[in-house]
Parts: structure tokens; C-alpha cells; sequence
């Protein structure tokens, strides 16, 4: 028996509650992937480490020779255009282990049936993660939405200043972009009960409805291969 999997890239702006879906789906049976994990992992390839030192030199590296990703973004956000180079580094190497994990869960397994995989994924909108060739990558679109003012409470909660709320969403895609792409939208302007709601009935759209996929343009690049 072959599971046939059904991928959804789930994005959200910073404190929407992305995450907090994210582990809802799991609680629920979806496999869920961290992208923005794996983009972590992926500085520690080979080939990824030589390259991103290559372009942007020793001096983002730590004592032990391994990337630091705060010496990293502080180059990264030096100057327009390096955020693109970085990502056209990573990207590949991030969507290739996407294509790895995504056919090992596609591999013959004890029980049939279509398995519901959750691409979490804090940048969706602006960029080629996760779309894979031959359709392998998402298919359909999470958005996780919640007021701004929200949104900014739950991250000072978290520990983080408003200054530093304010500046990371302001680098996001704002809301309308986001919503542009989703094909479900949850709005998080609740309580975790009213989250845990939205979710259940997500999650019955996700494993009984056909798959909704909205017209969405195929991005310039898409990797791994063709
Ligand atoms: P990031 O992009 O930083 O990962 P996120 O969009 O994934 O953010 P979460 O980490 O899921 O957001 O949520 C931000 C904070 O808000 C967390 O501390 C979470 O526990 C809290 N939170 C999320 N949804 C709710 C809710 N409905 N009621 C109360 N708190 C919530």
C-alpha cells in the first residue's frame, strides 16, 4: 500500500499563530514539517556552508568554523538585494530535503489512505519554498490571520519588544499578499478555544474536501531539477 499525501503550505505573519495551527494539525493527525527549521539544518551542509561563505565571507562564522546566523542576518539585512542571495544559497538545498522528507512519507506503508502534511512555513508568499517540480511540493494554502494590535500583544507577551514586533512584520508580506494565495484562511482573534475550533473544522476541510487549490502562478524558479 502507497499513502498518497496531501501537501499544504501553512504561512501566517509573525504572532498570528502560525505555530500554534501548526501543533493543533499534529494534535489532530497531520504530519507537520518545519520548513524554517530545516532552513536552519541546511547551513550545516557542506555545500551550503562553503557557499554562503563564499558570498558573504568568514566573518559570518563562529569560533568552531559554523554559520552564525546572527553575524548572518546582520549581512543579510545590510544591504537590498543580499536576502536574495542568501536564498538562492539555501532555497535549493531546503527544498531538495523537502523532496527527501516528502517521498520518504510517500513510501509503502502499512496503512493506506491519504495523509494530511503540513508544510509550516513562516515565508510562503515571498518566495519558491515548497513549491516543488511535478506538483510535488503544496499544493493548497493555509493563512493564519489575526489583528495587528493582537498580534503585536502576543509577541510582547513572548518577551519581544514592540520595536522588534514592529520591525519584523514590517519585513513580512503584509496580510493582502498573503491572502491573495490562501485557500483557507483561519482567523486567530480568539481565545485558544475559539482557535482549537477553527482548526477542527480546517481539519475536516483538509482530509474530506477535495483539494481547493486557488489559480496561483508557478514561481520563476522551482527546484530541485527541472
Ligand atoms: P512566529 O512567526 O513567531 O512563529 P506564529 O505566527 O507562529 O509566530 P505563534 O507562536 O503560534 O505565532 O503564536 C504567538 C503567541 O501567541 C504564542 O505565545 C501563542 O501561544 C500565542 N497565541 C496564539 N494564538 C493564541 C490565541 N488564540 N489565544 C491566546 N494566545 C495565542
Amino acid at each position: 500500500m502507497t499513502h498518497r499525501i496531501r501537501v499544504v503550505g501553512l504561512c501566517g505573519g509573525i504572532g498570528a499563530g502560525k505555530s500554534t495551527v501548526a501543533t493543533l494539525l499534529a494534535e489532530r493527525g497531520a504530519t507537520v514539517i518545519d520548513v524554517d527549521a530545516i532552513g536552519r539544518q541546511v547551513l550545516a551542509d557542506d555545500d551550503v556552508h562553503a557557499a554562503v561563505v563564499a558570498e558573504f565571507g568568514n566573518g559570518v562564522l563562529d569560533a568552531d568554523g559554523a554559520v552564525d546566523r546572527k553575524a548572518l542576518a546582520i549581512e543579510v539585512f545590510a544591504s537590498e538585494g543580499r536576502l536574495a542571495d542568501l536564498e538562492a544559497i539555501s532555497h535549493p538545498a531546503i527544498n531538495r530535503e523537502l523532496d527527501r522528507h516528502l517521498t520518504q512519507l510517500a513510501d509503502p506503508t502499512e496503512s493506506a489512505g491519504t495523509l494530511l502534511v503540513i508544510l509550516d512555513m513562516a515565508v510562503l508568499v515571498e518566495s519558491d519554498l515548497g513549491r516543488l517540480p511535478n506538483g510535488r511540493g503544496y499544493r493548497e494554502v493555509v493563512v493564519v490571520e489575526a489583528d495587528l494590535e493582537i498580534r503585536l500583544a502576543r509577541l510582547v507577551d513572548r518577551g519581544m519588544t514592540v520595536e522588534d514586533a514592529s520591525a519584523r512584520m514590517a519585513a513580512q508580506a503584509d496580510d493582502a499578499k498573503r491572502r491573495a494565495v490562501a485557500d483557507h484562511v483561519v482567523v486567530n482573534n480568539g481565545d485558544e478555544v475559539e482557535l482549537a475550533a477553527e482548526v477542527d473544522r480546517l481539519f475536516q476541510q483538509l482530509t474530506s474536501d477535495p483539494v481547493t487549490s486557488g489559480a496561483r502562478p508557478v514561481p520563476d524558479r522551482c527546484t530541485p531539477g527541472d
